[in-house]
């Protein structure tokens, strides 16, 4: 099976680390244009040198486009620009996200609502903005990037849950509303993958240890017993984007190592 990119464009937000910058890195080396999408405009840099490196020689172009995706406007300018470069999106990925759970009566409205705008809102408005030109091209692919809570939340997993739910609910209806068009939205559940949120919290909890002895505990507890890799998900990612996932649309596909139960 050959799976190829050639001629798409992919917008991915929150590509600057993590599960983003190695979908970005993927998706470039299968012959995808990639827009990297962040706040942080060094760490952008720094994925878009390491990607173009990986690429340089042949035709994948890579973008970046500093944005706080829970601002309408700065999502309207994002979009205008990426337009302006590279013409039309091919391939949405929304993927930015960051942990916020606890117990249910510390969670504040604010709390709820900045969860709210990161995970579900800053999907929707992408989404409104990339599917009008994937249906008159008649092709599209959409992946909202969630987290196996969406399907099994627990106690004191709010707001993450909650919001994750409503990706998944998301991802249905979309799904639904592009199948005639071939615009194909799928979610990708996420269970613990290495990426830039785990360095941060190795380094904020114990940076006496090194990051395998400070994952060993919690790979104990996992079926495979370790965490993911950041390039097995972009594989997973990247065989939904191409035309080798031509059938697969309104699906919640948990890439987890086998940690959740059958659902
Ligand atoms: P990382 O923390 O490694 O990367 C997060 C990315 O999102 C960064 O590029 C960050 O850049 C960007 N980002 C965060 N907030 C915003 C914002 N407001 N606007 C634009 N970009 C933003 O996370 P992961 O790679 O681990 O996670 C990717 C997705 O997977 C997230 O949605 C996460 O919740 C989900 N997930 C991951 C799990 C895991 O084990 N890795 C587990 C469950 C879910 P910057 O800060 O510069 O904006």
């Amino acid at each position: 099976m050959d799976i190829r990119l050639d001629g798409r464009t992919a917008l991915i937000t929150g590509g600057s680390e993590g599960l983003g910058r190695a979908m970005g890195r993927k998706f470039a080396e299968s012959g995808a244009n990639v827009v990297l999408v962040a706040r942080d405009p060094g760490k952008l840099e720094d994925a878009q040198r390491e990607i173009a490196d990986a690429v340089s020689g042949t035709q994948a172009r890579v973008e970046t486009v500093s944005c706080d995706v829970t601002d309408p406007a700065q999502i309207r300018t994002a979009w205008d620009s990426v337009a302006g470069s590279l013409g039309s999106v091919d391939i949405l990925i929304n993927n930015a996200g960051a942990t916020a759970f606890g117990p249910f009566a510390n969670i504040t409205d604010e709390m709820w609502q900045d969860d709210l705008d990161l995970k579900l809102f800053a999907a929707i408005r992408l989404a409104r903005l990339a599917m009008p030109g994937m249906a008159e091209r008649k092709w599209g692919r959409i992946i909202n990037v969630l987290a196996v809570s969406a399907k099994t939340p627990g106690a004191a997993s709010a707001p993450t849950s909650v919001s994750r739910a409503a990706g998944l609910a998301l991802t249905k209806v979309l799904a639904g509303e592009g199948a005639p068009d071939n615009i194909l939205v799928n979610a990708l559940l996420v269970g613990l993958i290495k990426s830039g949120q785990h360095e941060r919290r190795h380094q904020a909890n114990a940076p006496e240890k090194s990051y395998e002895e400070y994952l060993a505990p919690l790979e104990e507890k996992l079926p495979m017993g370790r965490f993911g890799e950041a390039e097995e998900f972009a594989n997973m990612a990247c065989f939904l984007v191409s035309d080798a996932g031509s059938y697969v649309t309104g699906c919640g596909i948990n890439v987890d190592g086998g940690r959740s139960p059958v659902v």
